[in-house]
């Protein structure tokens, strides 16, 4: 496999792998996600040549995009999962997940979510809090099992050093403070229902450097090593997941460098006999797609220019939801000039927030194509028909091939479940 970039431009058409994209809108129409099957093997290939023989278990956070094709691809490859819903169980199952790899993060597990969990025998449930240890006991013992246990620590890393970190700091909902970890471990000790077999952190999205995980593998170490002398015992560290890509010029984390450090850290405190879980989301999948749309109007005035297009916040919300950038490349780039003007790209939805790119000097005429890129990972999954819009059909290239893993949807199914009142 090659390490190039699987959307190119060929004869001056941006392509995914040998497809042109040009061909795939005027076969599906737009707004439209293509990914690409070899840009999804690149990245499961990147963590394993990182895992290289050590006791790794890669849990796709299938959050990021849970498409049953590129689910089946991951299990394929060999991927457990990261789910945070029954409803991403059921999508890991309908795959055929191995459910002794999938584990289960989530402030909020409702009690059904639990029994489904533990009717398909998952390998863990990432606790988050007392609360829901408790509830978990109970509705374990109710069924005669045991949960198998790890506990999401919060360990406080220092964002004034990583800016990037969002999860993992105190004043956030999710985990619990490393300090009351040990008493809730030993709480956890005494419930029948319960199993302790790891413990587990998130410390964010879009890291790009390996420090934060340090910090936070260290605090994680004190408090296996706190654990041992009570007597409890874990088989596996999991350090979540929250590896960056490169939207623009972001030199992203090799899996390689950041288990290498991490492995060296657990043989110098004789901990490598852990077994080490990642749940990697957006690494895997946010360069393997991009979104494709048309331009529908051009409307220029004195403060700025807008390209209007037919993609919009409900189809791709990362702008809107975090000032996201995305690269924006025309599917068949026209000569640009040093006048060439500048444009926010906007989609057609009733909000000013409903914007995709903002002040991006582009070559533009009225039907030119656009793609915008490293939309693989919270793209479609963050998707609504807000303003009554169907969601856009996904394809999923391999090779020269190209084939609809999930059609667009039709407007009659937007509201043909819905009811009005009897007269
Ligand atoms: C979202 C999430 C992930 C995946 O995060 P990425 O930044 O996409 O890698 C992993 N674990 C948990 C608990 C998550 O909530």
């Amino acid at each position: 496999m090659t390490t190039s970039s699987p959307f190119a431009l060929h004869q001056g058409v941006l392509h995914a792998e040998q497809v042109s994209l040009a061909k795939l809108a005027r076969q599906h129409g737009t707004p439209l996600y293509v990914y690409s099957r070899h840009a999804l093997r690149q990245a499961w290939q990147s963590f394993q040549d990182g895992a290289a023989g050590r006791d790794v278990l890669v849990c796709y956070g299938m959050k990021a995009n849970s498409n049953l094709a590129v689910l089946n691809e991951f299990r394929q490859l060999g991927a457990g999962f990261d789910i945070v819903s029954g409803g991403e169980l059921a999508r890991a199952l309908a795959v055929g997940a191995d459910p002794a790899r999938i584990v289960f993060s989530g402030v909020g597990k409702q009690v059904w979510e639990m029994q489904a969990a533990l009717e398909a025998g998952v390998k863990c449930f990432n606790v988050e809090s007392e609360d829901e240890l408790r509830r978990l006991d109970e509705v374990a013992q109710g069924m005669g099992r045991q949960a198998p246990v790890s506990l999401r620590v919060n360990p406080d890393v220092d964002a004034h050093t990583h800016p990037y970190i969002s999860t993992g700091l105190k004043e956030n909902k999710f985990g619990v403070a490393i300090e009351d970890a040990l008493r809730i471990y030993q709480h956890a000790a005494t419930m029948d229902g319960i199993r302790i077999v790891g413990v587990d952190c998130h410390i964010g999205s879009q890291i790009t450097e390996a420090a934060p995980y340090m910090d936070a593998l260290g605090k994680l170490i004190d408090l296996i090593k706190a654990l041992a002398d009570h007597g409890i015992v874990l088989h596996h560290l999991d350090l979540g997941g929250g590896l960056g890509i490169r939207y623009t010029d972001e030199t992203p984390l090799a899996p390689r460098i950041l288990l290498d450090q991490v492995f060296q850290t657990l043989e110098k405190h004789a901990l490598a006999n852990l077994q080490l879980i990642l749940e990697p989301g957006r690494s895997l999948t946010g360069n393997a797609g991009v979104l494709l749309t048309t331009v529908q109007y051009l409307k220029h005035s004195d403060a700025r220019n807008f390209a209007i297009v037919d993609a919009a916040m409900n189809d791709l919300l990362r702008p809107t939801l975090y000032e996201a950038w995305h690269n924006v490349q025309p599917v068949q780039p026209r000569p640009m000039q040093d006048d060439t003007p500048r444009y926010d790209v906007v989609g057609p939805v009733c909000e000013s927030g409903d914007w995709l790119a903002r002040d991006r000097q582009l070559a533009l005429e009225q039907g030119d194509l656009l793609a915008i890129m490293s939309a693989g990972a919270y793209g479609f999954t963050m998707s609504s028909h807000y303003n009554s819009r169907p969601r856009a059909a996904e394809v999923m290239v391999d090779g020269d091939r190209a084939h609809v893993v999930r059609p667009r949807e039709n407007i009659q199914a937007l509201f043909a479940s819905e009811a009005m009142l009897p007269d």
